[in-house]
């Protein structure tokens, strides 16, 4: 039997211990991945997620969230959400409350102020630096009314904008991942975001559809990814990991096969994922780095730090 623990990517490391707390005062393994990533979702020290998180090329900070209970295959997601910091806890409300599995833009809105979720400012000074990086690096693409309102026209038919995407480094990303698992076996999977930095406004990543950026089922384990959502949405990267652990793979086979796949579309752009399989085992991967995670089970004081792989080109 495995202790309940969490796993988490490089910025829930500092809240994994506010999940932990719950799971000590007996709350379930759902109530201590939501915990963690509200804990993400409110830092602005948590880099593309919640406030403070990357602005769309108009500035404005959109908010993708999805979470899975690996018992049921239940799950709930939310995109677009410019109004609302804890798209996790709307994104449960989701599952729980609507026979739907993701709303988004001004119907998600409409619904967290019916569950009666306080409004946010996602702005802060970080996110006017990338905001104003973009529109600086682009101006000269454009006219000199470039803040006018033909901005987004010009904005989307820049050069510029597009060699920004190519160029889009590890830095601009960040989603959060959280993935828990109760000593009985439940697996749950929470993913957070404001998305790729500088995305057309409207974009909605990999993180709230639920196969690609999230999956989980108890019999086999639970998959969360960060990085080019355009990626894992074209092979639902999540989903097919926990496909080829149904098959027999160990976790390492699972995950390397699928980021051979990523690989294999010859793109641009990188993907990350934390994962776990029905035996409590933990893994990261990379597909242009070395990897870790961070792992913390209920008799710890702090999280540790694991070593995941880098899953090469061939
Ligand atoms: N996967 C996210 C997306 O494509 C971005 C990220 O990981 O930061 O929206």
């Amino acid at each position: 039997m495995v202790k309940s623990f969490l796993i988490g990517t490089r910025n829930a490391s500092p809240h994994l211990h506010e999940g932990i707390e719950v799971l000590r005062k007996g709350g379930s393994i759902m109530d201590a991945v939501e915990t963690a990533v509200r804990g993400i979702e409110e830092s602005t020290e948590s880099g593309n997620v919640g406030v403070g998180g990357a602005p769309t090329i108009l500035g404005d900070v959109e908010l993708d969230a999805s979470i899975m209970d690996g018992a049921t295959l239940r799950t709930g997601a939310v995109a677009s959400v410019s109004k609302y910091v804890h798209v996790i806890s709307i994104a449960r409300k989701v599952m729980e409350e609507t026979p739907h599995v993701l709303l988004v833009g001004d119907g998600a809105h409409r619904f967290a102020r019916a569950m009666g979720f306080e409004e946010w400012d996602l702005s802060t000074e970080r996110t006017r630096m990338i905001g104003e990086a973009i529109a600086k690096d682009i101006a000269e693409d454009l006219p000199d009314d470039f803040r006018g309102k033909d901005y987004y026209v010009q904005a989307i038919k820049s050069q510029k904008l597009h060699e920004w995407y190519k160029r889009l480094s590890n830095e601009q990303y960040g989603t959060t991942n959280v993935i828990g698992m109760d000593s009985d076996g439940n697996i749950v999977v929470g993913v957070s975001t404001s998305g790729m930095s500088w995305k057309y406004p409207g974009r909605v990543g990999d993180s709230p559809i639920i196969g690609a950026g999230n999956y989980c089922d108890n019999r086999y384990g639970g998959v969360a990814c960060t990085g080019k959502g355009e990626l894992s949405i074209r092979l639902l990267t999540a989903r097919m990991t926990i496909k080829y652990l149904e098959e027999g793979m160990s976790l390492e086979e699972a995950i390397t096969k699928s980021f051979n796949e990523i690989h294999g579309l010859k793109e641009t752009g990188t993907m990350q994922c934390i994962a776990v399989d029905k035996d409590g085992n933990t893994i990261s991967a990379s597909s242009a780095r070395e990897s870790t995670h961070w792992y913390m089970d209920v008799d710890m004081e702090e999280p540790e730090e694991r070593p995941g792989i880098w899953v090469k080109a061939d």
